[in-house]
């Protein structure tokens, strides 16, 4: 087989630009497609997206937390309401390869809750198979072409550790959803793992004192002040399945993200997303002595986050250059 020659590059990102669902599709299939021409003409694609779109208007947010916690019925309510609002919404629902769950998955979950007939709803689901620490390789690239066809983008997942610290990394603002009466969130906070997010949400408030309980703890056992400074860190509570604080919750998000339009532009801020995801992936593919040998991770990251290139034809350029080196050296 080989990649889609009829492909008209220019008129994808048009449509993708112009929010056609279908085009959106496909141009998620084509990022998704290891092949080598594929991946040539996924580096064409988004060269030619980053001179049309308006992504940076978007709003690119993540939620995580640890199974059955409510994610999927919480970001069925935060669809709602953002589409209430006039937003369109895309979904990035990444899954673990081995359902945690035991049951639907995250992404199936959501559509099943949100109204998939509405035209300003995408979702898509993402499974990571294994690799970048939880989160599926291609998830920047994704979100990059989500963010030129929506206002808001979400990106969901499962699970606490290294997965919170990833997608913190690569979204404008986090949201970690934590379950009533669960010991492990404080634990989290004590191991420094809930310093990442931007807001901390406890659902099923309906749940009554256990959830005030834990709000209040997770109140008092916080830094407050976020690492990326110029924001404390909030605990809103939410009823997802009474449609309770969901509409506090979206003006907590929009909040930070004005906080954060306030420091920089979101432009320069998601290049050092790009940057991470880079370095990330090298050193999945080449381990630390990849990084090392190209002059460490922080020169690298600022070399990446100056260049401003598409993230495949970046990739494509560190792993030759990183390859010419050991070819030297041998
Ligand atoms: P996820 O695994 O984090 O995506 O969680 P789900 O959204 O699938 O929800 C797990 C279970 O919690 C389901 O039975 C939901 O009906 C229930 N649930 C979700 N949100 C709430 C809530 O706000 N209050 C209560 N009482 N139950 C909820």
């Amino acid at each position: 087989m080989t990649a889609d020659l009829s492909l008209d590059i220019a008129a994808l990102a048009e449509q993708v630009c112009a929010g056609n669902r279908r085009a959106l599709a496909r141009a998620l299939n084509l990022l998704d497609d290891a092949r080598e021409s594929a991946r040539e003409q996924a580096a064409r694609f988004l060269e030619t997206l980053a001179g049309r779109s308006a992504a940076a208007s978007a709003h690119l947010v993540g939620m995580t937390g640890p199974p059955g916690v409510g994610k999927s019925s919480l970001g069925a309510a935060l669809i709602r309401e953002w589409r209430r609002r006039g937003l369109r919404v895309g979904v990035l629902a990444v899954d673990p390869s081995s359902p945690v769950t035991g049951g639907a998955l995250l992404g199936d979950r959501l559509r099943m809750q949100a109204s998939t007939e509405d035209d300003g709803v995408f979702v898509r689901s993402l499974s990571n198979r294994g690799e970048f620490g939880g989160l599926s390789a291609e998830v920047w690239p994704m979100s990059v072409v989500m963010l030129a066809c929506f206002d808001v983008v979400l990106i969901e997942t499962v699970g606490v550790g290294q997965r919170e610290v990833d997608i913190a990394r690569m979204c404008d603002t986090t949201c970690f959803v934590a379950q009533p009466g669960s010991g492990d969130t404080i634990q989290f906070l004590k191991a420094g793992i809930l310093e990442v997010p931007h807001i901390l949400v406890v659902n099923k408030a309906d749940m009554g004192d256990v959830a005030n309980r834990t709000r209040r703890e997770l109140a008092s056992s916080l830094g407050r002040e976020h690492a990326d400074g110029g924001w404390e860190i909030p605990v809103i509570a939410t009823s997802a399945t009474r449609n309770e604080g969901v509409a506090q919750l979206v003006d907590t998000i929009e909040q930070h993200r004005q906080a954060l339009l306030g420091r920089q532009s979101l432009t320069s801020r998601r290049s050092s997303y790009q940057a991470y995801w880079l370095l990330k992936r090298l050193g999945g593919e080449f381990g630390s002595y990849g990084i090392d040998t190209l002059g460490g991770y922080d020169a690298l990251a600022r070399e990446l986050q100056d260049e401003a290139l598409n993230p495949f034809t970046q990739y494509a350029a560190l792993r030759a250059r990183l390859l010419k080196q050991f070819n030297n050296e041998l």
